[in-house]
């Protein structure tokens, strides 16, 4: 590895760290609550946002590699032992520095820490702790940290990270044990949802000590995330939809994230082409919404998808799933529960909850939810009102052209 200044390597190691999707923050709490003065940063703060967490807060982050070297050959990552690639390498202080000197200036709120493996497993992960611990301890940090975290790694280290860090993540790459044996060879989909349960039973034992005894230290407390390339492998999206599904349930997650596969120079052979539409992702994203927040099951999901598993692009999956269930429409919008209104397109979780407080008072009009979305045109055919009732759904051949977005709409979220 060539001698490079901080700024050669900044320049390397956050270029290499942008392939990493899953670094948004939520859920994480100030950490100094024992409201002591002193120490840097709170993640309640505000900073330069760049991003907006799920739970509505702005939040920027050093987003970098330790090293961008690797001993692991997975062919999706341009890391990869076998890529050429300029190679760099922090030393721990001069992460610890950076972060500082950005947080200090102002550029940031927090940092999201990934690396390649140098040496080993464990070598590497002592390493990503060592930068955390030196933050919150030596510098009284209390700024945002994500930690990635390596699945090998003796369990014993994976802890000491969670006491430093708010959130951890370990990504579980591929929606398919066949696709992660194909393509990261030397990882194992055992190992990595071992890793993940491991974390679950800290981040629980965390929560439940703390519940107990104020003074108990808080373990990541924004809890841990994954995330899952697209289009790498041949998965389709109700096979992605369901692993995701699985992993939430099973480990608990804060976050599935989904990055779409992007060709990388150097590419190996084994690897399509070319990347998956974006909008794929964004319909994943809108999937594991209805699945988080609208209390569709992965089937129901999967119903929503064509006869080869993939969601349409041309349609968001809550319309689709409307289309095909016709026969649960019109909803009377004065008496229809909350689980049945959730499920019409264009109606949000804010909408619904307005609609129930409001027919609390007196009965709604259709003008009366239209004040409550962006666009009642979507919304007409599924609702009944007071002085509106929609055609029989079910008899509406074109019903889909009225309802779905124009050419122009997804044309210009594409672009
Ligand atoms: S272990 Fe991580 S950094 Fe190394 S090649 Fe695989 S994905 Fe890339």
């Amino acid at each position: 590895m060539s001698r490079l200044d901080t700024r050669a390597k900044l320049s390397i190691l956050a270029d290499a760290a942008k392939y990493d999707a899953s670094c948004a923050s939520s859920g994480t709490s100030k950490r100094d609550s024992s409201g002591k003065k002193g120490g840097l940063g709170s993640t309640e703060g505000s900073g330069i946002c760049h991003s907006y967490a799920p739970d509505g807060r702005c939040i920027s982050l050093l987003k970098i590699l330790l090293t961008n070297a690797c001993v692991f050959d997975c062919h999706y990552c341009i890391n990869r032992k076998s890529s050429n690639v300029q190679r760099a390498r922090f030393t721990v202080e001069e992460v610890v520095d950076l972060t500082l000197s950005f947080y200090r200036r102002n550029y940031i709120e927090g940092l999201f820490l990934s690396s390649g493996i140098i040496r080993s497993p464990d070598y590497t992960m002592e390493q990503l702790v060592e930068v955390a611990r030196q933050l919150r301890e030596v510098h009284q940090f209390r700024g945002y940290i994500h930690l990635k975290t390596i699945p090998d790694a003796d369990p014993d280290l994976v802890h000491a990270a969670g006491l430093y860090a708010d959130r951890l993540s370990i990504n579980v790459e591929l929606p398919t044990v066949s696709g992660l044996s194909r393509l990261a060879p030397e990882k194992s989909a055992p190992r990595i949802e071992g890793a993940m349960r491991h974390l679950r039973g800290s981040i629980e034992d965390g929560h439940d000590a703390r519940k107990r005894y104020k003074s108990a230290p808080k373990f990541a407390p924004a809890g841990q995330s994954t995330q899952m390339i697209v289009g790498a492998d041949s998965a389709n999206d109700t096979e992605i939809v369901t692993k995701a599904s699985g992993l939430y349930g099973r480990f608990g997650l804060r976050r599935v994230y989904y990055s779409a596969f992007s060709p990388i120079p150097d590419a190996s052979s084994v690897l399509p082409l070319q990347r998956p539409p974006l909008m794929r992702e964004h319909r994943l994203y809108q999937s594991d919404w209805l699945m988080r927040f609208y209390g569709y099951s992965p089937q129901e999901v999967g119903a929503a998808a064509d006869t080869s598993g993939m969601l349409r692009l041309d349609i968001d999956p809550k319309l689709a799933w409307a289309l095909k269930h016709r026969d649960r429409f019109p909803l009377d919008v004065n008496s229809a529960p909350r689980e049945a209104l959730l499920r019409v397109p264009g109606l949000g979780v804010k909408a619904v909850n307005g609609i129930l407080s409001a027919r609390r008072w007196r009965r709604l009009r259709i003008e009366d939810v239209a004040r409550l979305t962006v666009s009642i045109a979507k919304l007409r055919p599924f609702l009944i009102a007071d002085g509106w009732k929609p055609n029989v759904l079910s008899d509406r051949a074109d019903l889909e052209p009225l309802v779905a977005p124009k050419r122009e709409q997804l044309e210009l979220f594409a672009a």
